[in-house]
């Protein structure tokens, strides 16, 4: 599923389209709709502008001159891109919202298993949404004492809790096991156990991890492509994610990978993370 990285990418290719209004919109299925209806959403978008682009967590969101916003979360093979010119066969098949613009280019939401979601939100639903999301990691004033104090409240294992997009926003599978490699944190640790002085670690791998696979334009294992349809790069750079049984890259021990902590894959050194 896109994390932060992948959709923070989507997001910077979209600039474009604030400003520009919606000419037509098509939907293809309505099952990718979350808490509204077809008609809702179409009459919504229906010559609406575009004022603005943005990431929160793992959504993109679109406001609209309406006071409306417009939340699209990626799922596994979701991605949201700006075509310019004609629409290929591809766009066509698998677009599940196309937003065709006033200047002849077509925000589209592909997704060829309809993982994701998308929802029409007024103000009142927008700030409730908001507002039940954690911090984002990445804001200039998160500090690892805010770290600390949402992800550390809860005795779920702290690869979990990373996760938990109500303690911390943006961050999925793969992120989770880099920073906890980085930091040296055991994945299974009781978040409320961490000790006080590993937070700090944990702040500064997470967000220099997020940065850096912002900056490779994320990380594709399979589906996701950026919004110029290339692969992203920063698996290249993973230290434990897919590298299970591959000698850890600090002391050579083979790394493990376990199924048991949230029934997702995690792949840690058992000698370097304790
Ligand atoms: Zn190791």
């Amino acid at each position: 599923m896109p994390e932060l990285p992948e959709v923070e990418t989507m997001v910077r290719g979209l600039r474009r389209i604030v400003g520009r209004t919606v000419a037509r919109t098509r939907l293809s299925h309505d099952d990718i709709l979350y808490r509204t209806t077809r008609r809702r959403l179409l009459a919504g978008l229906s010559g609406v502008t575009l004022t603005g682009v943005s990431r929160r967590a793992k959504h993109a969101v679109v406001s609209t001159s309406r006071g409306t916003w417009l939340v699209v979360q990626p799922g596994m093979t979701g991605s949201l891109y700006l075509r310019r010119g004609a629409l290929t066969a591809d766009d066509t098949r698998y677009g599940v919202l196309r937003c065709q613009l006033d200047d002849g280019r077509t925000l589209v939401y592909h997704d060829v298993r309809r993982i994701g979601s998308l929802r029409l939100l007024d103000q009142e639903a927008f700030v409730a949404w908001e507002a039940a999301l954690g911090p984002e990691p990445l804001a200039t004033d998160f500090t690892a004492r805010d770290l600390a104090a949402s992800v550390g409240r809860t005795r779920q294992a702290i690869k979990k809790a990373l996760m938990d997009q109500r303690l911390l926003a943006g961050v999925g599978n793969i992120y989770a096991n880099e920073a906890l490699f980085v930091a040296s944190i055991d994945p299974s640790k009781p978040a409320n156990r961490i000790p006080d002085a590993a937070w700090l670690p944990l702040h500064r791998a997470l967000r220099r991890i997020l940065r850096t696979a912002i900056a490779a334009e994320g990380s594709t294992i399979r589906d996701y492509r950026t919004g110029d349809g290339r692969p992203g790069g920063f698996q290249k750079a993973f230290t434990v994610y897919g590298r299970e049984g591959e000698p850890c890259i600090r002391c050579g021990t083979a790394l493990t990978a376990t199924h048991l902590i949230d029934a997702r894959v995690t792949v840690f050194c058992h000698r370097c993370q304790r």
